[in-house]
């Protein structure tokens, strides 16, 4: 303790920061103990456990996005023409993830695979000509890609009644109806991953810190730098202890910024230049669950439709089976609303105070340019449960909602950033912002999301520690032995990964 310091505090040296304790910093810890045992990690989490946030299960909706369903990937161009492309690159990434997975289950470093991921069939379901006629084509793009090769398609109302009875049951008989169909999509507990993987980190030595705050972030001009680029400095990690009101101090040279929605502030708070000019605009959500298994048992999809007018790509209405903590359900949503918070248990002042000067022109910009989301959203707070129901009634016609549970769902920070053009812009993906000496990193956005962690923590990993990862190559291709190739270019090696990952997750 330094006489500068406050009287109860503590310090502690270390070689990682993981600030969260969600999906995305349990990844990277998780590759680092594989790649640099040595390496001493400290993760400090605000609650009681990890996986409480949005990688909680029942705060998103579980979908192992591989682009197999979801039709905001495949948009039609002016011409009604669909490219196949960023489909195919959303695969390759989860093609990562299942590698990441059967590697830590087969090393039995995580539990039962069943425990947070299981087969579930990925559906595209749509009604009216024009969508069906858009479906068949999306169709014809995926078909001939080897990552799509099992991809079905019909606009038969027996066999779309075989593939999801509920949806058919009960329909208009003179409504055009029309579905895709994978057979091998999956739904994942990312809670239950995130809570497995943060208790491998515990047991390979990780010293895991909950109920910590952490409050503050700044530099250190010397001693600690070395970890991430072999940087000049590390950075003094300041975190408040909530059980007993203890400041400690921590001394990392490599600091991660997985604070989900809380990440925005901290990323602020560095200073770093590489973080300004960003925004963060919080969707809010809810979901309707039904545990009923009588009507549970008859539905076994994923089932995503066509976005409404204005809606953000995320918001596109799905019906989907879920498997938490072995029981299985149904979800239906999201229902998307607006928040100022940033986290579910955030505060209403997250909005206002991530406002700067350097990102209050691109957030006003985002606003004036998205109006008809704005519009979107103020319909859908307004939204009464009446009309949740009837909404679920389009995918599900017979549905009551009595049977159903409305439930909210984990907050959406899209992130806002310059545009030289229109002056700030909005987007739907996932930012990973790193600093030029790679001696921290964040991540904003939230989509694909938890889906992506693995591919994510890989690029991470290549931009923050540019001296070991030459070093870091061989064991990087035993946890996902398809690093660095393509499998869509690869079909001989993509049956043998899919082949491989089933096996190990129980997934066929
Ligand atoms: C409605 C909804 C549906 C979604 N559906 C899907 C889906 O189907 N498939 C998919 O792949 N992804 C989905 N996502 C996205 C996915 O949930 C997220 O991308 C992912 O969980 C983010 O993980 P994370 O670790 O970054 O954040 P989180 O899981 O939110 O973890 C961040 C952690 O940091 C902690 N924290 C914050 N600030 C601090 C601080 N100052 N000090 C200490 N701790 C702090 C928080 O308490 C939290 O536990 C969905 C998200 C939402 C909201």
């Amino acid at each position: 303790m330094t006489s500068a310091q406050p009287a109860q505090s503590e310090r502690i040296d270390t070689d990682v920061v993981l600030i969260g304790g969600g999906i995305m910093s349990a990844t990277l810890g998780a590759y680092l103990k594989r790649l640099q045992p040595q390496w001493d990690i400290q993760l400090f989490e605000r609650l009681d456990a990890p996986g409480l946030e949005s990688s909680d299960p029942w705060n998103n909706a579980g979908t192992g996005h591989a682009a197999l369903c979801e039709l905001n990937y495949t948009p039609a161009a002016k011409d009604g023409s669909v490219s196949p492309d960023k489909a195919i690159s959303i695969n390759e990434q989860f093609q990562i993830t299942r590698q990441f997975l059967s590697y830590f289950v087969d090393n039995k470093l995580i539990g039962d695979p069943k425990s947070f991921i299981n087969p579930v069939p990925h559906m595209s379901f749509v009604w009216g000509a024009d969508h069906s006629a858009y479906l068949k084509t999306r169709y014809d793009a995926l078909k001939p890609q080897p990552l799509f090769d099992t991809i079905e398609f019909t606009q038969d109302r027996d066999q779309i009644g075989q593939w999801a009875p509920l949806m058919v049951a009960g329909r208009d008989a003179g409504q055009e109806i029309a579905a895709s169909r994978v057979a091998g999509g999956t739904d994942v507990d990312f809670g239950s991953l995130t809570r497995q993987l943060t208790e491998y980190l515990k047991n390979d030595g990780a010293t895991l810190h909950f109920r910590h705050d952490v409050t503050n972030l700044s530099r250190t001009s010397s001693g600690a730098g070395g970890s991430g680029s072999g940087g000049t400095g590390g950075w003094e990690v300041t975190v408040k202890d909530l059980e007993t009101g203890k400041t400690k101090h921590v001394s990392a040279r490599f600091v991660f910024i997985g604070a989900g929605g809380g990440a925005l502030h901290l990323l602020q708070k560095s200073g770093i230049p590489e973080g300004k000019g960003f925004g963060g605009f919080p969707i809010s959500g809810q979901f309707l669950r039904c545990t009923d298994p009588a009507i549970v048992d008859q539905h076994l999809a994923k089932a995503y439709g066509q976005a409404s007018v204005g809606a953000p790509p995320m918001s596109v209405p799905h019906l989907d089976t879920r498997y938490v903590g072995g029981k299985r359900s149904l979800l239906f949503g999201p229902y998307a609303g607006f928040s100022t918070k940033y986290l579910k248990k955030g505060s209403y002042l997250d909005l206002p105070g991530s406002v700067r000067a350097n990102n209050i022109y691109p957030m006003l910009a985002v606003g004036a340019q998205n109006l008809g989301l704005v519009k979107y959203l103020v319909s859908e707070v307004l939204k009464s449960r009446s009309a949740k129901d009837d909404t679920l009634r389009t995918f599900f016609p017979e549905a009551d909602g009595a049977n159903w549970e409305l439930i909210t769902a984990g907050q959406r920070v899209q992130v806002m950033k310059k545009d030289a053009k229109k002056g700030g812009i909005l987007q739907f993906g996932t930012e990973l912002i790193t600093a030029g000496d790679g001696s921290i990193a964040a991540l904003l956005g939230a989509s694909p999301g938890a889906s992506t962690a693995a591919p994510i923590m890989i690029e991470l990993l290549k931009r923050c520690f540019p001296a070991q990862f030459a070093g870091w190559e061989d064991k990087l291709r035993e946890i996902v032995p398809s690093y660095g190739q393509k499998l869509n270019d690869n079909p001989d090696l993509l049956a043998e990964v899919t082949a491989r990952t089933n096996a190990s997750l129980k997934l066929a």
